[in-house]
């Protein structure tokens, strides 16, 4: 049986304990990119979270079906068509492409399903169809809307009054001829210019909100444990999630909601139009290390806003270079002695038991954090007083491995360029030998250009890789 987790409920407004439908599978779906630009620093904050999510549940031993859709149908991406004259393919390929490099260069793990929007037509065909059945839609001028006054249980997620659902509403200026500001569309009639499909309801494509709904259920089920998204998701589009698939199954729908905070850089909301807006690129243009970035955008309790600065990369950059210089250390001195050093090794224990309680407490990542760091100090400590017998390195060697499990901010280990490093190195300290110093110069130059950095010690020629 998996180890308890507690989570945060959106929905009870409560920390609850995690309980799928089926016992020790969880069920969760996660809203995905919307594939018309590049994503940015804000949304990976989201991605990368999700991803500390489905991680720690598999740390505790749950078994995990992750959906997160891709939605390469919407009003944003007919704009771009018809403004670049692209066809649908030309519009959103590219960024379906980046966003899978993206989330690669940042170790998110791959979910179970990546559906697209326009693969699932049939799909929220089905789920309008139901809607309209029950009574839960009309038709005006082409388009089908969903009537929130037959659905009881409007506003439970977000937990408005109606008045301010009412002023809080988007009201998309291609969704004329509601009765009520608050109705949403399902289906959107179609429009000279404009990419659509043939449907019971007339030629139309489909609503941003039906696409999650119908790529949601057809996955994980008519009721399903865990959906998360960014908290400004919350209204309206989660809110109208659950009636849209509630109002059609009749079932429950969702369980238990996670909503992550925002991201501001500078303590200000990321605009295009105040220049402090970033995506990954940006970043990795700028020279940022990846195990950085992703430090830097887990590092933060999703509940709370993430302050973004270049300050806090360049510490977080600091942070992954002490784990790094921790296992070259390891590497490099050999270990005194075998057996174990039994205080060390308990004081470890407490640290991974410490590490699994701080992630199954909300997903509390600053003391899951504080656990690591301080098995590094430890480490480093032991290995000052040269006191790390074989077995207590075995010891930390696993405990980092439960660590890596879950952050995944370890250095790639390459052990071909290893040896070619090694080799370099040594044909460099025959040149310095020979009083040859433009030649050792030279190798120096060629190893840093590939992002390898040589320090001499007393004992010798060491080296790491710049992150
Ligand atoms: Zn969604």
């Amino acid at each position: 049986m998996p180890a308890p987790m507690q989570i945060y409920n959106t929905l009870s407004r409560r920390v609850e304990e995690l309980e799928p439908l089926e016992p020790g599978h969880v069920r969760l779906y996660t809203c995905g990119p919307t594939v018309y630009d590049y994503a940015h620093i804000g949304n990976f904050r989201a991605y990368v979270w999700e991803d500390l999510l489905r991680r720690a549940l598999k740390l505790a031993g749950f078994r995990v079906t992750q959906v997160m859709n891709i939605t390469d149908i919407e009003d944003k991406i007919i704009k771009k068509m018809n403004d670049e004259n692209l066809t649908l393919e030309q519009a959103t390929q590219p960024y379906v492409d980046a966003f899978f490099e993206d989330i690669d260069t940042l170790r998110i793990e791959r979910a179970e399903h990546y559906p697209r929007a326009t693969d699932h037509i049939r799909e929220m065909l089905q789920i309008a169809s139901a809607l309209r059945d029950r009574g839960l839609t009309y038709e005006s001028q082409g388009s089908l809307y969903f009537k929130i006054d037959s659905f009881d249980g409007y506003g439970r997620l977000s937990n408005l009054e109606n008045r301010e659902v009412m002023s809080g509403a988007r009201v998309d200026s291609d969704e004329y001829g509601k009765d009520d500001a608050r109705d949403f569309v399902l289906w959107k009639g179609h429009r000279e210019g404009e990419v659509s499909w043939p449907s019971p309801f007339g030629e139309g494509r489909p609503g941003w909100h039906l696409e999650c709904s119908a790529m949601a259920m057809k996955y994980l089920g008519e009721s399903f444990d865990l959906h998360t998204g960014g908290v400004d998701n919350i209204f309206p589009h989660h809110e109208n999630e659950i009636a849209q698939s509630e109002g059609a199954t009749g079932k429950p729908f969702v369980r238990y909601w996670m909503h992550v905070a925002h991201l501001m850089v500078d303590g200000e909301k990321m605009a295009k139009s105040k220049g402090n807006f970033y995506t990954l690129r940006d970043l990795l243009e700028r020279g940022h290390a990846p195990r950085a970035i992703r430090l830097l955008l887990l590092g933060t309790y999703y509940r709370g806003s993430l302050n973004f600065t270049f300050e806090g990369l360049a510490k977080a950059t600091s942070e992954v270079q002490r784990l790094d210089d921790m296992a070259a250390r390891l590497e490099r001195e050999p270990a005194g002695s075998d057996g174990h050093d039994e205080a060390f090794d308990a004081r470890i224990e407490e640290r991974v038991a410490e590490f699994k309680r701080a992630l199954a407490a909300d997903l509390n990542i600053s003391s899951a954090l504080g656990a690591v760091f301080g098995t590094v100090r430890e480490a480093h400590q032991a290995l000052d007083r040269g006191e790390l017998p074989s077995g207590s390195r075995e010891q930390l060697a696993s405990a980092m491995d439960v660590f890596q499990s879950v952050l995944d901010l370890a250095a790639e280990t390459d052990a071909g360029l290893d040896e070619e490093v090694e080799a370099l190195i040594e044909q460099r300290n025959a040149a310095r030998k020979a009083k040859n110093f433009a030649e050792s110069d030279r190798i120096r130059a060629e190893l840093t250009a590939r992002g390898i950095l040589l320090e001499d010690t007393p004992q010798g020629t060491v080296w790491k890789r710049k992150l």
